[in-house]
């Protein structure tokens, strides 16, 4: 990807400063002057250099900043706007405040939006700006946000609010989930069922998806968008630089779809719209006449979205069904296909040849490379980073949205009051450290278009949920797609916490604080452990009991001892969250566990200290403080640093089938006092999630190999893969 500005009229000197300025996502050149430009709440810019549309828009961004923004004639105006066709990349642009006024050199009408959201970020009072040149271009041209508007619906008003959202940090591209499982959110005008019937549920899951027995809320729930409303809203996002890309899910996904036209599925039975989160077996039929279905309701689609690419899907479609249906069975034989998953692919092959007749191309989750790519599909690569790399390989097109970073509906932080979530864990530092290109040879690079946040919804109720998931996980994407993430973590947080936030507070954007939370360091001693309390940034202040800590202290006891410390978190008078920690002691505090079994780069928090740090992982999992291992077999020892007495080991687990956790199958605890001879110790059972070891023993290692299933199986989520094994503590009591 070319990412020089060819055709300067000035080289600005690049300014290697580790801080970040005003302006969010960070420029790609930033240099301050002594000028000052004084302006008294009113810019002008000659009306006609901008195109109609946008420039309502701009007096409404403008207006936020208690600027009017009034036409003026070319000579008079003080912002002075001069097209450049030279630039190389079209979405680059240079701002530049002199005591005269602004410059702005823009080559299309995306690099106009972008010069136009710096200026507006730039200008921190009324009445003047402080000078400074900016040549600017992005690292990434796809730069996406995904939002599903399936599992909850959610009005335009709240979309139009979103899409403000990004503007301001320049993303372009708005993924809109229209269709899943739970309800079919786009009219179609020759099937009037998909909304009348598909849009609706008649109760939804309360709480989290693994939890027994399940609960519902017994309420319908539902809503749709009219053609005309989803027109307006590509309409209101292409003013604002942004592109809308439809997703019509197939094969799998679909039974809404099915809950309006049965005939649609192999069995043809009725079912309905789905209330509950997960992967369904109802799935469309593979046979010529859904396939048909499919392409009427892309052609409307079609109509609606002027977007070069639509998506479609192709995600997690179990084949049980077309396995048994003599339909599918059949277009396997004349087609010679082997496989089912060849089957799929057929399916989307057929597809991408009617959407590629109109101009487009198809994209689809990077399930559509199981049995062979479609030739001109593009790949969204969800499942990791692995299927975007293939794809590249293969020289198609790639957007990177892996889970590990990219999934926005995952845990922020393991704070006891975070609402609900599906499980995962992606704090902001960690967005921060995504790499879109990572693992890639660089002749490959080239096909990877950039990256998007993900907002799936089962957990995001409304949209202030919605807020809260994304703020400020996209402040910090759009840095990563925007400029590789140039301004170390530490001073990105310092300009986030104390610029960023108090304009998503000025726009009314709930957003979550909880990257200020104080970072638990901690520090085996000689009695037990001390955490040392790290800050975020440099202004943030803890204190218990209103007093200023730095640390807590937590001695080793041979009883279980549990201590609850509430942490007051204050920037000035802004006052934070409380963090509230209960930290137990035992015998085994803070003593070194060494794994023969890694745990999983995700889930390792505290590393050897990590089963010994006094903290233990909440239920229902909150992401991180359990280790996670993605092993069949995890084996682990701890080291008691002299032989010690005891009279009980316990350490809990964790069986959460919907995020592919599953409990222990068996144990074995060995026990030695040199750490060469181990005995393998008896009375130990599982109990219920819990390992427990009771009896009086004298050791210094301990010696624990947990065995899970060696698959998960078939019928659960992830079908077929390595489940996971969580752990968390080994108390040791006398
Ligand atoms: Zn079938």
């Amino acid at each position: 990807m070319k990412i020089t500005l060819a055709g300067l009229l000035f080289i600005f000197t690049t300014q290697l400063s580790a801080q970040h300025s005003l302006v969010f996502p960070e420029p790609s050149n930033v240099e301050q002057t002594t000028d000052k430009f004084v302006f008294n709440g009113r810019l002008t810019v000659d009306r006609t250099k901008i195109p109609e549309d946008l420039f309502p828009y701009l007096q409404q961004l403008f207006g936020r900043q208690s600027i009017h923004l009034e036409p003026a004639a070319s000579k008079d105006a003080s912002i002075h706007l001069q097209q450049i066709q030279t630039f190389v990349y079209s979405e680059g642009y240079q701002l530049e405040v002199t005591n005269s006024g602004i410059d702005i050199k823009y080559s299309s009408y995306q690099s106009l939006c972008n010069a136009f959201q710096t200026l507006n970020q730039l200008i921190q009072n009324p009445k003047e700006l402080a000078g400074i040149h900016i040549s600017d271009q992005p690292a990434y041209a796809y730069r996406g946000v995904h939002l599903d508007c399936s599992r909850h619906y959610f009005t335009i008003l709240e979309l139009r609010k979103f899409i403000d959202q990004m503007a301001k940090l320049k993303f372009n591209r708005f993924h809109w989930h229209l269709t899943d499982d739970q309800g079919w959110r786009i009219e179609i005008k020759k099937y009037p069922k998909l909304t009348s019937v598909g849009a609706w549920r008649d109760s939804t899951l309360i709480g989290h998806f693994s939890k027994q027995p399940a609960e519902w809320d017994r309420s319908k729930y539902g809503g749709y968008y009219t053609q005309e409303e989803a027109k307006d809203l590509v309409a209101y996002a292409r003013i604002r630089g942004i592109e809308i890309i439809p997703e019509i899910e197939m094969p799998g996904h679909a039974s809404a779809a099915i809950a309006a036209y049965p005939e649609l599925s192999c069995t043809e039975k009725q079912i309905p719209v789905v209330g509950t989160w997960g992967v369904f077996d109802d799935v469309f039929c593979s046979q010529e006449k859904t396939r048909s279905f499919l392409k009427d309701v892309l052609d409307e689609i079609i109509e609606i979205f002027p977007s070069k690419v639509i998506h479609i899907g192709g995600d997690e479609c179990p084949k049980v069904n077309w396995e048994k249906c003599p339909k599918c069975q059949s277009i396997m034989e004349q087609n010679n296909l082997k496989t089912s998953h060849e089957l799929q692919s057929f399916f989307i092959r057929d597809i991408e040849k009617h959407v590629n007749a109109k101009g487009r191309t198809i994209i689809g989750w990077d399930e559509i490379l199981e049995g062979g790519l479609a030739p001109n599909a593009q790949v969204m690569s969800w499942q990791g980073m692995e299927g975007g790399i293939a794809a590249a390989k293969l020289k198609h097109q790639v957007v990177m949205t892996p889970t590990s970073y990219c999934y926005f509906d995952y845990y922020q932080s393991g704070h006891p009051s975070e609402p609900l979530a599906i499980g995962g864990y992606l704090p902001l530092e960690k967005v921060y450290q995504f790499d879109p290109v990572k693992g890639l040879e660089d002749e490959y690079k080239r096909y990877i278009l950039g990256a998007q946040a993900n907002l799936w919804t089962e957990y995001l109720p409304n949209i202030q949920a919605v807020e809260y998931n994304a703020f400020p996980r996209l402040v910090a994407m759009a840095e990563i797609l925007w400029n590789k993430g140039k301004v170390p973590y530490a001073d990105f947080v310092e300009a986030l916490s104390g610029n960023y936030l108090q304009q998503l507070r000025n726009d009314g954007v709930r957003f979550s604080t909880s990257f200020l939370d104080p970072k638990l360091e901690i520090r085996p001693n000689q009695t037990g452990v001390n955490y040392g309390l790290i800050k975020p940034v440099e202004d943030v202040v803890f204190s218990v009991n209103n007093e200023i800590v730095t640390g807590i202290s937590i001695e080793r006891t041979d009883q279980v001892r549990e201590q609850r410390y509430l942490i007051h978190s204050n920037i000035g008078d802004q006052e934070l969250r409380v963090c509230d920690y209960t930290f137990i002691s035992h015998l085994a505090l803070g003593k070194p566990v060494s794994f023969a079994t890694k745990p999983h780069e995700k889930y390792d928090h505290n590393g050897s200290l990590g089963l010994t740090d006094g903290v233990v992982g909440k239920k229902p999992w909150k992401g991180n403080e359990w280790l996670g291992f993605n092993n069949d077999t995890v084996q682990f020892t701890l080291d008691l640093e002299a032989l010690t007495s005891f009279g009980k080991l316990q350490i809990e687990t964790l069986n959460d089938p919907g995020s592919w956790i599953y409990r222990p199958e068996r144990f074995v605890i060995q026990l030695s006092k040199d750490g060469k001879k181990f005995k393998t110790a008896k009375k130990s059972n599982l109990n219920g999630d819990l390992i427990l070891l009771t009896k009086k023993m004298k050791a210094r290692y301990i010696k624990v190999t947990i065995f899970n299933k060696e698959l998960i199986p078939q019928g659960q989520t992830g079908a077929g893969f390595t489940p996971w094994t969580f752990i968390n503590e080994i108390i040791l009591t006398k």
